[in-house]
This record gives C-alpha cells, structure tokens and sequence, in this order.
C-alpha cells in the first residue's frame, strides 16, 4: 500500500517525475480510467481522499470531477512489482469518462463479479425511481412498491424452483432458476437497504477463520 511513509520509494527518477496510474471502481473491480501522477499529485491524493492527477494537457493538478463533479474518492493506491506504476481503487461519484460513460473501456466482456454489480446499480436505479413517484412499467419497481412480504416470497420461491431444478437434473432449468433467485435475492436486499457487497464481506471474514 503506498502511504504519504512512503511516496519516496516509487520509482520517480526513473520515470522522469510522472507514474501511470490505473483507476479500478473498489466495488466491481472495473477499470475506470488511466491517468498521471506526480509526487504532489499523489500527496495531494492521500491527503485529500480524491483522486488527483497531474495533467499533462493542462500542465497542472486535475482532481478528477473538478468541474464534472464526478469525483473517485479513494480507497487505496499500490504500486505495482517494480515501483513504475500505480493502482488507485476507487468509488465512482457518476460517470468516469468525460464522454459520460462509467468507463472510459468498453471490453466487449465484463468479469462475472462486475456483471451481478450491474444488475445490483440497475435495481438501485428502479428504486430511485420509485421512491421519486416515477416506477414507469419496471417491474423491479413493481416489486419494491409490493413491500418486503412479497420481495422475501419471490426468494423462496426461486430458492424451491433451483431446487427442483438440481433435482431433477434438469440444468437449462438450473440455469435460468438461478438466474431468477440471484436477481430475486439482490431485490430483496435492496428492500432492506442492503448489498451484494455487505454479504461479500461476510464471506471475507469467513475466510479468515
Ligand atoms: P472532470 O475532471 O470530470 O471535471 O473533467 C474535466 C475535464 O477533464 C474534461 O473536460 C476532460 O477534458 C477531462 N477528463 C475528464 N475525465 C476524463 C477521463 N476519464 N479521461 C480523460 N480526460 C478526462
Ligand atoms: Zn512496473
Ligand atoms: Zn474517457
Ligand atoms: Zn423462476
């Protein structure tokens, strides 16, 4: 982990003052955006908790979102094997790429954790949505408004459906029944205003034992 301890150690001279610098979204694990870093970039970085670049365009520091608003506050930055070049993780405040999109890639495919984050900010979404009087015809939104009795019960149904599935060794079922419980399972923890990411950490520390 680089630390304000230890910003010397980084490989400056080599790299004539100015380290590439990756940005990873901490939660999904998606590549952001790639950038410069300076020595006071960098300090500015930890100091601050957001992430700052030196921009070679501008000749000057750029905290990212400065007129955008779309900030990444920080969650850590490493380097990598030979002290060359930075990975900042990071929490996305809005779109990443000045062209709008959440990235500034679009590979043609996204890691399987990414993927179920996806479909979690979607879900998020709808229930914005909701809560601004404007569900429209979604029926994650549908779900929401019909409370957490029914959101539970479609759980236990899919949960029952998996089953007969496995059971019956049926796996186009299995697949789609899985499909079914694993969005049916981030909607009722939405309803409870909790994550994919609070139960990641439980399996974290289960890890550990
Ligand atoms: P922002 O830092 O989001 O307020 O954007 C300010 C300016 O920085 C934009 O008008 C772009 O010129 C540039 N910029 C913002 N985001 C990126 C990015 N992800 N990659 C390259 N340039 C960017
Ligand atoms: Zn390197
Ligand atoms: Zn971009
Ligand atoms: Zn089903």
């Amino acid at each position: 982990m680089v630390t304000s301890d230890n910003i010397a150690d980084l490989a400056w001279e080599k790299m004539q003052g100015l380290l590439p610098c990756m940005v990873q979204d901490s939660t999904s694990g998606r590549l952001l955006m790639q950038g410069y870093m300076n020595v006071e970039a960098l300090t500015e970085t930890l100091a601050s908790g957001k992430v700052t670049f030196f921009s070679r365009s501008k000749q000057r520091l750029w905290m990212k979102g400065e007129s955008s608003g779309n900030e990444l506050l920080l969650e850590s930055v490493t380097a990598d094997c030979d002290n060359d070049a930075l990975l900042v993780q990071a929490r996305p405040q809005g779109p990443t790429c000045h062209l709008g999109t959440e990235s500034c890639w679009v590979p043609p495919q996204q890691p399987v954790a990414s993927e179920l984050i996806e479909l979690e900010r979607t879900i998020a979404a709808r229930k914005a949505d909701l809560a601004a009087g404007n569900p429209g015809k979604s029926y994650t939104a549908k779900l929401l408004n019909d409370g957490i009795r029914r959101c539970a019960q479609k759980v236990g149904e899919e949960g029952v459906e998996v089953a007969l599935a496995a059971v019956a060794q049926n796996d186009e079922a299995l697949l789609n029944e899985s499909a079914d419980l694993l969005y049916h399972l981030l909607v009722v923890l939405q309803a409870r205003d909790l994550s994919l990411e609070d139960v990641v950490n439980v399996l974290r520390e289960r890890r550990k034992d």
